[in-house]
């Protein structure tokens, strides 16, 4: 495009007294997010746009047929970044009042708001929310703007230098439309890179509504130089952004395809999300948006969720705890809120209705999902959980709300491999062992335990993971069908939960022979008639044995050391066991000198209890290996 100068008729202007810190502060406080620049010029070029098709359809424009697009223009040598559009254009009238009063009076104002607070992450409120038109001024000293109006308004070429003077020029540009010429200081030279601007253009403006065509003009001639002939730039020109994101289509009209493609596309993952809701909300809440859920490869791995929020296809920024429960923020996925206040600070965010009511919504929707598949796809689901169990968990210890919504659907997996809802398995423990909940924090360990609850018919949810010790709190605070429910660990409720009928036996003897083999003289020993005819087992306090697991968790977050926990056991003595009964008889027998055999028989029943319990500590390993050996030498001897 021809611009020319004609200096007889210039126009001169300067900013007030007020606003003439204004480019040093800009510069000063977008600092950290100098590329948002680009953002700003390429969304009012869209904006432009848009205006135009809106008096198009309106009927107060005719004969317009260009095909609308936005140019981003690199030109290394001559230092400038140019961003063009075929929109509605300006005169000069409309840029003295948009551009130099009102736009200018807004930065003033956005600055004196915000004066002061940059201890309070002030690059996050203003990098968020953008300056606009100035922002360009964080790495231009002077910016040109030719632009031609839709109307039969002369176009008209505006100068502007970093000390905020600007000039009016006449131009003889024909087409309608705006160029934004940005002349870049030697200090943001690295945004002289064709990869620089791809990369901002790919972050901020993929989805954008318009066509958006970047093109290198220095490596252009170069090829053109170089290669001629080559006929290389008659390749097809393709837009760098995707003016119909899947977020907009209904639907019902999406494929599954579309939506991994998609998510391949945004969040640069090849694993395959694990599934996906599409929000189309419509009045009152109006936005949309895709929410995937990652397949994470371990429970650690949590840290790599990223909600985009988008304002109408202008991305705006990553994981805004405002707008998604900070425990959701593990999911990935994107949120395009044409409504939301962009334009002020965050802290009004945290009070606005309509963010919470957005933030609301999803948290439903999720709920909403999880309850679909368990009532339509249980099989999926049950092979999901232990990919999104941690999520679910967290979630609910979290959010009360989130919790009332889900809760009866929640999957225990049990200690075989399969998977029962919470209410299946309150409902199917109603006659045995209403309200409880017995479960085992670890397969092998707790194993000779799980084994005795399934052949009484009881079964035993598997909660081994790091969070569980909270979520079954969480749980325990609701009510359940009206009811209180309790979690019982397996070694937590033997007398109770594995008690059978026969004759009661005790012995004193055996209770002091007990304590003197266990070393222990408050060891509390107790005689019960079980289902099983193990000799003993022993009985762990569940409350002590949760407050234990508390402080080790406790001090390893803290780094703090703290004696260990003395746990609240009890030795359980079986008397339907015959080896019981006759040690018994013995002990009664000896008074208070036990023999040797009854010593070795009494450390051996109780070291054989406390390993079906846990795992020995060396020591006490040490000591069995050392006394069942003695015992083998002496019995071959
Ligand atoms: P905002 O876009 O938030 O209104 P800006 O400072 O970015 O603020 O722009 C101020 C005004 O200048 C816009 O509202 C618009 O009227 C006008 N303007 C900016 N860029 C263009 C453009 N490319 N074409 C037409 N008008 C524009």
């Amino acid at each position: 495009m021809a611009i020319e100068e004609r200096n007889e008729s210039v126009r001169t202007g300067g900013i007030s007294v007020e606003t003439q810190h204004i480019f040093p502060i800009i510069k000063k406080w977008l600092y950290s997010e100098k590329e948002i620049f680009l953002r700003e010029l390429v969304s009012n070029a869209c904006d432009a746009i848009t205006k135009l098709k809106r008096l198009i359809s309106l009927g107060h424009v005719r004969d317009i047929e260009d095909k609308f697009r936005i140019d981003v223009l690199l030109d290394k040598d001559a230092r400038t970044i140019t961003v063009s559009d075929n929109g509605i254009g300006m005169t000069a009238e409309e840029l003295e009042k948009y551009i130099c009063q009102i736009a200018l009076s807004g930065a003033v104002e956005f600055i004196r708001q915000y004066e002061g607070k940059e201890g309070e992450n002030a690059s996050g409120i203003i990098g968020h929310f953008g300056l606009g038109f100035y922002s360009a001024f964080m790495v231009a000293d002077t910016v040109e703007i030719i632009t031609k109006s839709y109307t039969d308004a002369p176009a008209v070429r505006w100068e502007c230098n970093s000390e905020g003077e600007y000039r009016f020029y006449p131009s003889d540009r024909t087409e309608r439309g705006t160029t934004v010429i940005l002349h870049i200081v030697e200090d943001e030279s690295e945004f002289l890179s064709e990869y620089k601007i791809r990369d901002i253009l790919d972050k901020y403006c993929a989805f954008m509504p318009v066509e958006i065509y970047f093109t290198d003009v220095s490596k252009k001639e170069d090829t053109k130089d170089q290669k001629d002939g080559e006929k290389k730039d008659d390749e097809p020109e393709k837009p760098i952004n995707d003016t119909n994101p899947l977020w907009l289509k209904n639907p019902s009209d999406c494929t599954e395809e579309e939506y991994k493609e998609f998510y391949r596309k945004v969040f640069r993952d090849f694993r395959e999300p694990l599934f996906y809701i599409h929000i189309n909300a419509d009045y009152p809440l109006n936005f949309r948006g895709i929410i995937y859920f990652p397949q994470l490869r371990n429970e650690y791995e949590n840290l790599e969720g990223q909600i985009k929020l988008y304002y109408n296809q202008v991305f705006v920024a990553d994981n805004i705890k405002e707008v998604i429960p900070e425990y959701m923020l593990m999911l990935r996925g994107v949120v395009d809120c044409p409504e939301l206040p962009l334009n002020v600070s965050r802290s009004y965010l945290q009070n606005d209705a309509y963010v919470k009511k957005i933030s609301a919504h999803i948290v439903k929707k999720v709920a909403d999902k999880l309850n679909s598949l368990f009532t339509t796809e249980r099989e999926r689901y049950e092979k999901l959980w232990n990919d999104i169990k941690l999520f679910v968990e967290y979630a609910c210890i979290r959010d009360k709300k989130f919790l009332e919504r889900v809760k009866d659907n929640l999957l225990l997996p049990l200690t075989d491999g399969t998977f029962k809802s919470m209410s299946e398995y309150l409902s199917d423990a109603k006659e045995k062992h209403p309200n409880t909940i017995y479960y085992a924090t670890s397969k092998t360990e707790q194993a000779q335990y799980i084994s005795m609850y399934n052949s009484e018919g009881i079964e035993v949810a598997l909660l081994d993971k790091v969070l569980d010790t909270s979520y079954i709190q969480t749980l325990e605070d609701e009510k359940w069908d009206g009811h209180t429910i309790r979690f019982v660990r397996v070694d937590a409720d033997i007398a109770k939960a594995l008690k059978g009928d026969g004759e009661e036996y005790k012995s004193e003897a055996l209770e002091k022979l007990f304590k003197k083999v266990s070393g222990k003289d408050d060891l509390k020993v107790t005689f019960e008639v079980l289902k099983s005819d193990v000799p003993a087992i022993i009985n762990l306090s569940e409350q002590s044995r949760r407050f234990g697991d508390m402080m080790k968790l406790y001090s390893m977050s803290s780094g703090e050391q703290f004696d260990v926990f003395e746990e609240d056991i009890t030795l359980v003595l079986n008397s339907k066991s015959q080896a019981i009964r006759k040690l018994g008889e013995l002990a009664e027998a000896a008074g208070e000198n036990f023999s040797e055999e009854q010593m070795t028989y009494a450390k051996r029943i109780y070291m054989l209890a406390l390993m079906a319990q846990r795992r020995l500590t060396p020591d006490e390993l040490r000591e069995f290996l050392e006394d069942s050996y003695k015992q083998i030498e002496k019995s071959l001897a």
